[in-house]
């Protein structure tokens, strides 16, 4: 689906050293410890796959929600390279295809669409880019610019999005692809606040959508100097958290950074919890092979950062998202 964007196209060229430093757009004053979400929020949910703005944000979207807040999702991915996932779903017992692929993304599409109804937003919030699972720490480096050949799905075998995934004309598999493309998402949306996962996620999609979205502010910087937006942070793959803690609430994880206002812990009422585990419940896909990691966020609490401004300027000569997983 398409977002309906204001018509600004993003230069792909990127500063040289020359160039003065462009700071990202975010707010550096320190903040509270809280996420203030009221009538005049614009939230903005960058999820690598379906099933992550549940994960980390269930509660936040019920609160959003509550204040009629204007949310939209945009997922980087559609979580097609899942091979445990899709075997489950095809049940055929044969080697798996290209096709079986593509039908379980779009399986996880559907599921997208009717998680975010059970919290009382429409299809007209979500938009799905359809870059490759499994590959978006790639674009960061060897697939980045025109220069070379895009990347291409070892599950799909595409090397850009479907057409109705396509957001700008011609976008195919590179990082400086998804930079624009997000760019220009953030640019005509003008968000007053990103959740977005951090660096340290250890998940290769996770890893990489930070460094991504920091890139894409900085592009919305030059374009919209006087943009601001309360850029937060937040994780689902950290070593064994927050499995290893069983209980009504999740801790903070241990061994991260709180960010420059402290671990956010942002409370859910029981009704609250209640919907956000109806909603994973939506995603039957996962539900079917992980119900305990998706059980495993169903908590009287969810828990963000917020980072430092981001000074990131892709691509970069190895990513440092290499060795996280990879599905
Ligand atoms: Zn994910």
């Amino acid at each position: 689906m398409a977002f309906a964007g204001g018509g600004w196209f993003y230069s792909r060229s990127h500063p040289t050293s020359t160039a003065p430093e462009i700071s990202a757009p975010v707010e550096a004053q320190s903040n509270p410890a809280t996420l203030a979400i009221d009538a005049s929020t614009r939230l903005l949910i960058i999820a690598p796959h379906p099933d992550d703005e549940i994960l980390a944000a269930g509660g936040v979207i019920q609160k959003a929600r509550f204040f009629d807040a204007i949310l939209h999702v945009v997922y980087l991915t559609d979580g097609e390279g899942y091979p445990v996932g899709v075997k489950a779903e095809r049940r055929h017992g044969k080697i798996l295809t290209p096709a079986d692929y593509k039908a379980y993304g779009l399986q996880r599409e559907q599921e997208a669409r009717t998680a975010l109804r059970e919290l009382g937003y429409s299809a007209w919030s979500l938009t799905f880019l359809g870059f490759p699972n499994g590959g978006l720490h790639r674009l960061m480096t060897t697939y980045w610019s025109e220069h070379s050949k895009a990347y291409r799905s070892r599950y799909t075998r595409l090397y850009r999005p479907s057409v109705s995934e396509t957001f700008i004309p011609d976008t195919e598999y590179r990082g400086e692809d998804l930079t624009q493309e997000l760019a220009e998402i953030i640019g005509s949306f003008k968000p007053t606040m990103i959740l977005t996962p951090r660096a340290e996620d250890q998940h290769v999609d996770h890893c990489a959508a930070w460094f991504f979205v920091a890139d894409a502010l900085a592009d919305v910087a030059r374009v919209h100097p006087n943009f601001h937006t309360d850029l937060i942070t937040y994780i689902v793959h950290w070593n064994s958290w927050p499995f290893d803690h069983p209980g009504a609430a999740m801790p903070f994880p241990e061994d991260l950074d709180s960010g420059v206002s402290g671990w956010i812990n942002v409370p859910l009422s029981p009704e609250q919890v209640r919907v956000k585990r109806a909603a994973l419940n939506s995603y039957k896909s996962q539900k079917d092979v992980m119900p305990w990691f998706l059980d495993g966020f169903a908590r009287s609490n969810e828990v963000f950062s917020r980072p430092a401004p981001p000074h990131i300027t892709l691509p970069v000569r190895q990513s440092p998202c290499d060795d996280f997983i990879e599905h």
